[in-house]
Formats: structure tokens, sequence, C-alpha cells
């Protein structure tokens, strides 16, 4: 179970509420399907930004008492996975930061495909990091002295950085929600009423959050996404928006898989619910894919909704003879190798008696090491399911992602290397087939020229280094001795493989 690729960062800010922190660590817990390792919330009373942040969940790492010490009308929230740099308390955001332009703190969802180069340039030009993940570069800039307010020179940094970055900001007593040109990945503006006149704007308060099912769980209305490139101001005097790249005919690149796996399926991601997007998902699946079956299981969850479209388009029975454990935290031990097996089964166990003797249709969002779809098939062929088919709601992954999905590089990827066939025999399964790129882009509703979907295609929308590596950062650290020509060159070389 380790081995498998996991979630990378949910952000939520709010300004101009009285109980920021707790109504942030509410926003938290709704976006922790986002990221698990770490959380954090920082607080602003309009002249101190105070932090707490913890490795693990959010339940874990906050209490009243924690809360308690984050006054102020607002707050900006973290939870993370890493995609960038390691594992470890000093790369948890918030990031903050005092320097000559006050005190900033940010948070990040995405990942910058620059930087590396970035980072070394800052290096040579003395900039200390107190952290390895990219998000730091971005503060650095930000933090730099210039003569411009701060929305040219959050214009400015956006010129700099490359990659997908949906950001929160937060000063003493503003609050900024920004998304990258691209719009990779997904950022809302939600308000709700603030009784304190004194606190909010016109009696509202603000909030930013990846997945309006954080906005839901406040009660907060949902107002808009933000647009590619805009930039966000929240402070006393309003709610001001700019867009540098409004007009200009940059392609917009919203990640595809947000609906295949990562966003909750309560949540509406770039305008459409997800959970009805995942139906469509089946529905389209089963016509591009029908065979003869009696019964069509989900691997929970990932595969529960198009499940449920399949089964409605096909007229199959739908299943659920997985049943997951959805206790399994971080602090699970491992089985040795001697019993590994054991290690399946805490997950998810199977009804043998639903399938015994029952040709399946067994459903998941997505093949990536191909790990997870065999130890399936086994257990329901183990269980005597007279036969397997899998089916797979999504196109069959052969790039890692640049822009913030923990993917592994193409040697680990299963299509990467392999014919349908073969794919289809290491399963062990009867038949196989994944959803169709136009099927999947027309579930969603939206243009297919919207999407990012290079983890299909390897069509990269944006200018991509080289094959991202999640501990790139701390590696090099041995290569900051070099030169930026140097490293120019070396990234110039690589390719993605
Ligand atoms: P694998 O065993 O490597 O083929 O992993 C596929 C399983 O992991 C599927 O059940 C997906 O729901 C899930 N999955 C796919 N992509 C990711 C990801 N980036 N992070 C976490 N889980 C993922």
């Amino acid at each position: 179970m380790n081995q498998h690729p996991r979630h990378y960062c949910g952000l939520f800010g709010i300004y101009g509420h009285p109980n920021a922190a707790e109504l942030t660590y509410y926003g938290l817990y709704a976006l922790q399907h986002r990221g698990q390792e770490s959380a954090g919330i920082t607080a602003s009373d309009g002249v101190d930004l105070r932090t707490h942040k913890g490795m693990g969940l959010v339940g874990q790492v906050f209490d009243k008492n924690i809360l308690r010490s984050l006054p102020g009308h607002l707050a900006l929230g973290h939870v993370r996975y890493s995609t960038t740099g390691s594992s470890h308390i000093k790369n948890a955001q918030p990031l903050v930061v005092d320097c000559a332009r006050g005190q900033i703190a940010i948070g990040h969802n995405g990942n910058l495909t620059n930087a590396a180069r970035l980072r070394a340039e800052l290096e040579e030009q003395g900039s200390i990091f107190q952290t390895t993940v990219d998000s730091e570069i971005i503060l650095h800039l930000l933090a730099q002295p210039g003569n411009g307010d701060r929305i040219h020179t959050l214009e400015a940094v956006m010129r700099k950085i490359q990659g997908a970055y949906s950001l929160v900001i937060m000063g003493e007593d503003e609050m900024i929600g920004v998304r990258d040109p691209f719009g990779f990945r997904p950022l809302v503006l939600g308000r709700m009423k603030t009784n304190l006149a004194e606190d909010g704007v016109d009696g509202f308060a603000y909030v930013f959050a990846s997945e309006t099912c954080a906005l839901d769980l406040i009660q907060a209305e949902y107002v808009r996404d933000l647009e590619p490139g805009e930039i966000v101001l929240i402070n006393k005097d309003g709610v001001r928006s700019v867009n540098p790249w409004a007009g200009t005919q940059q392609p917009h690149s919203f990640c595809v898989f947000e609906y295949v796996y990562f966003a909750r399926p309560d949540s509406n991601i770039f305008q459409k619910n997800v959970a009805q997007v995942r139906i469509n998902m089946g529905r389209q699946l089963a016509h591009e894919h029908p065979v003869p079956a009696d019964l069509v299981v989900p691997v929970p969850d990932s595969g529960t909704w198009a499940a449920l479209g399949y089964a409605e388009a096909s007229g199959l029975r739908y299943c659920n003879a997985f049943v997951r454990n959805h206790y399994i935290g971080r602090t699970f031990i491992q089985p040795s190798q001697l019993i590994r097996d054991f290690g399946v089964r805490v997950k998810l166990n199977l009804i043998e008696d639903m399938v015994r003797g029952q040709r399946v249709v067994v459903l998941d969002d997505s093949i990536v090491r191909g790990t997870t779809a065999r130890s399936r098939v086994t257990t329901l062929r183990e269980a005597g399911a007279k036969e397997v088919h899998m089916r797979v709601s999504c196109p069959p992954h052969q790039w890692p992602c640049a822009y913030g999905i923990d993917f592994p590089t193409r040697k680990e990827l299963m299509a990467a290397n392999n014919s349908l066939e073969s794919i289809r025999e290491f399963l062990g399964a009867d038949s196989l087939g994944y959803l169709s790129l136009d099927g999947m882009i027309q579930a969603t509703g939206l243009p297919a020229k919207g999407f990012c979907s290079a983890c299909y295609t390897g069509q990269y929308p944006s200018p991509v280094d080289s094959e991202h590596d999640k501990l790139e950062m701390e590696q090099r650290r041995s290569r900051y001795r070099r030169s930026v020509a140097e490293l120019v060159a070396e990234d110039q070389q690589k390719k993605l493989l």
C-alpha cells in the first residue's frame, strides 16, 4: 500500500471573521483528502502573524487551546502531501517570513517547473533557504525589495515562475488568492455573513478554498472560481481583482485528474460536480467497452461513482462487494514480507458470497503501477468469480505529472511500457478496457482545449525542464555549488523520458 502515489495539497483562507482560525480548521477538515502529511494554520489580528503546524492529520495537529492561541480576523490553512521536497515538519505550510515588506505567509498547491533554476539564481544572490519546497521560492521573490505594491510585485513574480500554482498569501491585514495563468489547480472564492462588521468587508467574510466542499462545511456561499492568471486581493477596502493575462490567448489547462480521482465527489471543480462527472465517465465507459456480465463491482472509494454510471448505462447490477476500512492511518504497521497478504485485506475486504460464480466487471478510476488492479482481480478470482473484466474510468497513464500530482516516473508507469494485452495478462483479467481520452473529456461537459491531459498524452502545456522528482530540491543541494549557467545547460540536455 505504501508504494501508491498519494495526494497533494489543500488550501483554505478566510478574511474578515472573528473566528478565522477555527473556521480554517473546519475548512482544512473538509480538504483533508488533499493531503495527510502535515497541516498548518497562520492567523493574524491585523498586527501579528501567528502560526501552528505539525505532521499528521488536521485533527491530530490542532486542539481547542492551539486554536485559541491563533487569534484574529484572518487565517490561512494548508494540508500537505509532498510533491516537492520530502515529508518533514520544516516543509509544512504555511511558510511565513518577516521581512522588509512585512510579515508574509504563503500556502501553495501545485508544482513549479523551473524551481531548481530559480532557487540557484536566488542563492547566488545571497538568499538563504529554510526549506526544500518550491513554494519558498515564491516567498523569496515576493519578499525582495521593490517599489511596486503587492499586486504589481505578485504579477512580476508570476512572470518568473513556471508551472502550476494556486496560492493563498496573507499579510498582516490582507489576503490574496492567485491561480496560475494556465489554471492547472482549482481555487474558488466564497463568502459568508459575519456578525462583527468591523472585521469583514461590507458585512461579509471572504473565503478562498481549493474545493467547494470546504465552503459547504462552514456554510459559506460559493461566489466564483478564480480565473486562470487572476489575483484577488481582499482587505478592509474591499475585494479587488486583477488579471494580467485577461484578453491574452493563454490556453487554459485545468487538471482533468481532479475529476478522475483527486477531488471530493461533493465538490464542484471548474464549476462541474465531481460525482456527476464520474458517473458520466462510467456511462461513457459502458458504451465504449461493453461486456456480457452479471455484476459491476467498484473498487471503493475511487471507483464508486464511475461504477454507478457503468451499471446504469449497461443495465448490469451494481454491487458493493468490496468493503473498505476507513480507519487506516499512517500508524498502520506494514506487515512483514511473510504475512504481506494481510496488507491488501486491511484496506479492502471482499464479500465473497456475492461474487462466487458471477461474471464481474470490476471498476477502478485509474491504473498507475498496476499493483492495486492486479490484487483486486486476484482477490475476485480466489473468491470464485467466474469471469473478471477490468474497466478503468480514464485513459492509460503514460507520462509523469510535472504540475503537482504524485505519479511515478515513466519507468514505473504500467501503461508507458506495456501493450494493452500485456497489461491484461499481468492483471490476470479476462478483458481490460480504458476510457478513451475523448470520452473522458466529453464526460466533463467542458471544452477539450481547456484541459491539461499531459499524463495521458505527453503534451505538457507549459515548459518542463526535466522529469520531475520531488526530492530534486534535496538532490540539488549539492548542485548549488555549481553555477546557474551549468544548471541551465544540464536542464536543457535532460528530456522527459
Ligand atoms: P497502482 O496500484 O499504482 O496502479 O495505483 C492505482 C490506484 O491508486 C487506483 O486505485 C487509484 O485510485 C489510486 N491512485 C491513482 N493515482 C493516484 C495518486 N496520484 N495518488 C494517490 N492515489 C492514486
